[in-house]
């Protein structure tokens, strides 16, 4: 697994102590996470606070080495870009846009949870891109994660 340090003197980017810290929780977490709670689980850090996360998140972006994700209550969720796998963009797409958006996310309904699912990409017709101007692909998945199907049964076999 790369570094937090690594990943931005690949891409020519200079770390800082906020930015690795912010990208650090990224890369602990399997899930994506919510500006609140990458500033709670950095609590503590002495260069951390509301304003530096936001402004670290949008760096990050800019960077392309982060994507955001949407979810019901409005928030944004924030998970690292996987680096292995980029898919063919259309030329007449946006850069990036298909590599960093085009994959599907999973959303529990139950507990928030976010995770990336990169296995499964998007097709979508040269014909759309040669209409519209797209800004933002995203392909959602929504139900009950594991652990939330587990409390579920359990509550319903106590009754
Ligand atoms: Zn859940
Ligand atoms: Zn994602």
């Amino acid at each position: 697994m790369q570094s937090a340090e690594q990943l931005m003197m690949e891409a020519g980017l200079r770390p800082t102590k906020a930015r690795t810290a912010v990208l650090n929780a990224l890369l602990n977490s399997h899930t994506a996470l919510s500006q609140p709670e990458i500033l709670s689980a950095l609590q503590g850090v002495k260069e951390i606070d509301r304003v530096t996360v936001y402004r670290v998140l949008d760096w990050l972006q800019e960077n392309a080495l982060i994507h955001k994700i949407s979810t019901d209550d409005r928030a944004w969720k924030y998970q690292l870009n996987s680096p292995k796998r980029s898919f063919k963009v259309a030329s007449s797409a946006a850069p990036g846009l298909l590599s960093n958006h085009g994959h599907a996310h999973l959303h529990c309904q139950s507990c928030g949870t976010v995770l990336c699912i990169h296995e499964l990409a998007a097709h979508i017709p040269q014909a759309i891109f040669d209409t519209y101007q797209v800004s933002h692909i995203e392909i959602s998945l929504k139900g009950l994660c594991p652990d939330c199907q587990q409390n579920a049964s359990v509550q319903t076999a106590a009754g």
